[in-house]
């Protein structure tokens, strides 16, 4: 037994998959309309929190059904088939649930709360932590400040997926001195920076509605901003690097689902175009089918390999959870081996679109093209933490003996 083994059964993650597959289609009308209006689609929260995706990754003893990290992968993956936008959305109230599930900076009873509001009173949750300075990696801006039992949050977080769908929200702040100063000392910063869960309707908490992108535009990644929001010694989380970090596989795998399934959608769309386009008649023919244009089969056999290759490592890498084999790496080597999965499906995703827009020609380069939009939601995939530029540096500077 490890963190990662399931307790899900065959038949109930057949059902799962199913339902969710079911789900996915419903989004998959929905996208192009998300995408032209920059909008969150608000009308998928009920349906999301009414399914069986919701907990699926809650242990069975707090009435989820204990799917594990490979599971969950998958259904990010038939869920991004319907649309990636709407299923990166979701995936972040996943990447939570499964990293609070086992992280050992949690207290039980916070633990305890957290999979309770998720399974028995189907709350969402999201999790902006990154801020305009560095992203992720920049350590917290944002201040909780000591206010007679509790704190009181201020500061801003500009990448707040999910955020107009979710009921609770779980954000690092670095707890600053009664003066509200944060320490100079870096080390000293990390070590005060802690996770908050604390409800969206909290006092003194809005959103500014920033969120307009090249793509990706149905997340609704608006700003959270906190000015002077309460927060009571419940909502406490325990140390943010030491915790959240440490459960990155949760992210790696579900951000793996998500553009292997933009994958997906565009290979399938690319490729039913190829097989009915004709061009008419050309100096080469009569009546010419572009399928039958050798580099068209060439490229189409090489998007499908590319997909075959990311479907294989997220599989290996699934099962290198569910059998504990991550023990075996050395803590200081553990983000970027997980974080491979994130790079390979979105290096894929971003291939896989590039080269259907290629196939396909001048119409996928039409405003209201699904590939076209495809094409700009692949580009998100390069910076979801770490940007795969710091996994590569982290990597080599690992090999180099400068780190862990
Ligand atoms: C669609 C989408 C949704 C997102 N949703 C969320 C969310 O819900 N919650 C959330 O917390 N975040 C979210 N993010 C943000 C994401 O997690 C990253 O934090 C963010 O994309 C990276 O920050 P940045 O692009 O601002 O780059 P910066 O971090 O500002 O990077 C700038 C440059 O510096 C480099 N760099 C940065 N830090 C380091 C370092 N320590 N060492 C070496 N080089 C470094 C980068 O590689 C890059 O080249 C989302 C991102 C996307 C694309």
């Amino acid at each position: 037994m490890n963190k990662h083994t399931p307790e899900i059964t065959p038949d109930e993650q057949a059902d799962l998959l199913e339902e969710a597959a079911q789900l996915g289609k419903t989004w998959s009308a929905l996208g192009q309309e998300c995408d032209a209006q920059n909008r969150f689609p608000t009308e998928t929260v009920e349906p999301y929190r009414q399914s069986a995706v919701l907990a699926m990754a809650v242990p069975k003893r707090y009435g989820g059904l204990g799917a594990d990290i490979h599971t969950a992968s998958r259904v990010a993956r038939v869920m991004a088939k319907g649309d990636p936008s709407i299923a990166l959305a979701y995936n972040m109230h996943q990447a939570m649930v499964g990293i609070f599930r086992n992280s050992p900076a949690l207290d039980d009873g916070v633990r305890d709360s957290i999979m309770t509001a998720v399974a028995r009173d189907r709350r969402i949750l999201c999790g902006p932590f990154s801020e305009a300075r560095a992203g992720l990696s920049g350590l917290a801006d944002t201040v909780a400040v000591p206010d007679g039992d509790g704190w009181r949050i201020t500061g801003k977080k500009n990448w707040s997926t999910l955020v107009l769908g979710s009921d609770l929200i779980a954000l690092n702040a670095t707890v600053a001195d009664p003066g509200g100063s944060v320490p100079d000392d870096f080390r000293e910063h990390a070590r005060r920076e802690a996770v908050f869960i604390i409800p969206t309707d909290s006092p003194n908490l809005s959103v500014d509605h920033t969120w307009d992108t090249m793509g990706m535009r149905a997340t609704g990644s608006h700003t959270l901003v906190l000015d002077g929001t309460p927060v009571t010694r419940e909502m406490y989380g325990g140390n943010f690097r030491q915790g959240l970090v440490g459960e990155a596989e949760w992210a790696a795998m579900g951000f793996g689902g998500v553009y292997l399934g933009l994958a997906d959608k565009a290979y399938e769309e690319a490729r039913e175009i190829l097989k009915a386009k004709h061009l008419g008649a050309t100096m080469g023919g009569q009546d010419t089918d572009v399928k039958q244009v050798g580099y068209v089969q060439y490229e189409l056999g090489r998007m499908r390999t590319q997909i075959e290759i990311a479907e294989r490592v997220i599989d290996a890498t699934g099962q290198i959870a569910i059998d504990g084999r991550y023990e075996e790496w050395a803590a200081a080597e553990r983000k970027p081996r997980w974080d491979t999965v994130k790079v390979v499906t979105t290096e894929t995703a971003m291939s896989v679109t590039d080269e259907a827009f290629r196939l396909v020609g001048g119409s996928s380069f039409r405003r209201g093209h699904v590939l076209e939009r495809l094409y700009r939601d692949a580009r998100a995939g390069y910076l979801h933490s770490f940007t795969t530029n710091q996994l590569y540096d982290y990597f080599g500077r690992y090999e180099l003996g400068l780190l862990g």
